[in-house]
């Protein structure tokens, strides 16, 4: 990722789960990303920590500020007037260029793919400027008109008379959506300026991902309004289980079990990992429920590959309901052994 100024945009949901995105602004224009591949952007639960890390409470202070990114007081105020529909919004603000809507994802991927990542090709329906009147809405040729319900202003102001008196309400035109202008519809679009399009799109998805990750591909979201620009596309992953390997964060669990014997005596055991089968040490004397580490055969961090977690192996002792009889004699011989070794010490 580049260096430059970070600002978190996001918010906690009550899973404590990040909702959110870490955008990476380089200082001077803004960055423009060439490949779509990689015009992702990623945030995890580690994530929080990390941000913690870097910028102390004021991090995670910018990150309970919601969705929007008011850094301009007047940014807030816009946005509230739009709000109160249209209310002291002037027809400028109605006419503005407005981004497009964000657009969502579900990606459903495998429990390795997650761990080492993966080039998936998606395919997303989503709002596009239309091509037959370059998103204006207008049909090609014709030409925009004032609105006459309105007379341009944009707003009509509506009078009723009640038994206290008069009451005048100033309410956004709808024939021309506060807009003050009318033209003849555009065929294609109807007159929305926007088509809806199905797009493949390649993603690569980092390793270390998991279940709840959200990636954010820049302006591949709706087509935006009136030359405005278009919204991001966030795909939300979902990972499958495997059958034997259980992932917690960026350790793998995996329960073995060994015969009692291999736990007084030791032995080697060919244990399933993310890297295929590896030999593992199974050292004698191994307590019941004492867990191995296989150390960095676990997940990659989320942007960090070259650091890996850890595979987290729990020893089961298996105890054997039914001995053989010639067995049944070894354990009890070794049961006097262990009895005279008892009274010999006591002594
Ligand atoms: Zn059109
Ligand atoms: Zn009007």
């Amino acid at each position: 990722m580049k260096h430059g100024k970070a600002i978190f945009r996001g918010r906690f949901l009550n899973r404590g789960l990040i909702i959110g995105v870490i955008c990476f602004r380089e200082s001077g224009a803004e960055q423009k990303f060439k490949e779509i591949s990689n015009a992702y952007e990623v945030l995890a639960d580690n994530e929080k920590k990390s941000l913690y890390d870097k910028y102390g409470e004021a991090g995670l202070k910018g990150a309970d500020m919601g969705m929007g990114d008011f850094n301009n007081p007047f940014d807030l105020f816009e946005s509230l007037f739009e709000g109160m529909g249209g209310m002291g919004g002037t027809r400028g603000a109605r006419n503005r260029p407005m981004q497009g809507d964000d657009e969502g994802y579900n990606l459903v991927l495998n429990f390795k793919d997650a761990i080492f990542g993966v080039e998936k090709d998606i395919e997303v329906t989503r709002l596009e400027s239309c091509g037959t009147c370059n998103g204006s809405g207008a049909k090609p040729g014709t030409k925009t008109r004032k609105c006459r319900t309105c007379g341009g202003q944009g707003q009509v102001v509506s009078s009723a008379r009640t038994p206290l008196g008069v009451f005048q309400q100033v309410m956004t035109c709808s024939t021309c959506d506060g807009t003050g202008e009318y033209s003849t519809p555009c065929s294609t679009c109807n007159g929305d300026g926007c088509v809806r399009k199905t797009k493949k799109i390649s993603l690569k998805v980092p390793p270390g991902v998991d279940s709840g990750s959200r990636l954010r591909v820049r302006s591949e979201g709706n087509a935006g309004r009136r030359g405005g620009p278009p919204g991001d596309l966030y795909v939300f992953i979902e990972v499958r289980s495997d059958p034997v390997l259980k992932r917690e964060g960026t350790n793998i669990l995996y329960d073995c079990k060994v015969s009692y014997i291999d736990a007084i005596l030791g032995t080697t055991m060919n244990v399933p990992t993310v890297d295929g089968s590896i030999d593992l040490k199974i050292p004698a004397g191994t307590q019941p429920g004492s867990t191995l580490v296989m150390a960095k055969k676990g997940v990659p961090y989320l942007g960090k590959q070259n650091n890996r977690g850890d595979q987290l192996v729990r020893v089961q002792v298996e105890i054997p309901k039914r001995l053989s009889s010639e067995e049944r004699k070894l354990i009890e011989e070794l049961a006097d052994l262990n009895k005279s070794k008892t009274a010999n010490s006591r002594r």
